[in-house]
């Protein structure tokens, strides 16, 4: 697996993306609700891959809206947005937001835009569980 190193600008979050895939051409999402609009974010996933969180000193803040099953990841101390998850069925399946990994300039396919707006939960969810990546979040552990 390559290992993607990342977080948010202050430290307090750090994000691992492990992929076996070319960075060069996973899909870098626009998604364009109003959230992701908003920060500009552009992110990366694979269903193959492992996605880890590390939130240190209680940094990490959540925030849900809409369907209000995904939680939406920010540094409470700098504000950057890290990533959004999605615990469904006793797993958790994440995103990470490209611009928060080091070696973000690997990812170099050209943002799609995507328009999920249509979609129900029960689509949303088998969306996510079938693209999202796996997620490990661990609060208050530094990162080895
Ligand atoms: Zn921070």
């Amino acid at each position: 697996m390559r290992r993607y190193q990342g977080g948010c600008h202050c430290g307090a979050v750090k994000v691992v993306f492990e992929t076996d895939a070319d960075p060069a051409g996973l899909e870098v999402r626009a998604c364009n609700c109003g959230f992701c609009t908003r920060h500009s974010a552009r992110t990366v996933t694979d269903s193959a891959g492992t996605l880890v969180l590390h939130d240190t000193d209680g940094a990490a803040q959540t925030y849900r809206f809409a369907m209000g099953i995904t939680d939406f990841i920010l540094c409470r101390h700098c504000g950057c947005y890290i990533g959004a998850l999605m615990d469904d069925d006793g797993e958790t399946f994440g995103i990470v937001n490209r611009r928060m990994l080091d070696e973000r300039a690997v990812f170099t396919s050209p943002a799609t835009s995507r328009d999920y707006s249509a979609e129900n939960e029960t689509g949303r969810r088998a969306r996510r569980r079938a693209t999202w990546t796996p997620v490990t979040w661990s609060r208050d552990v530094d990162v080895a």
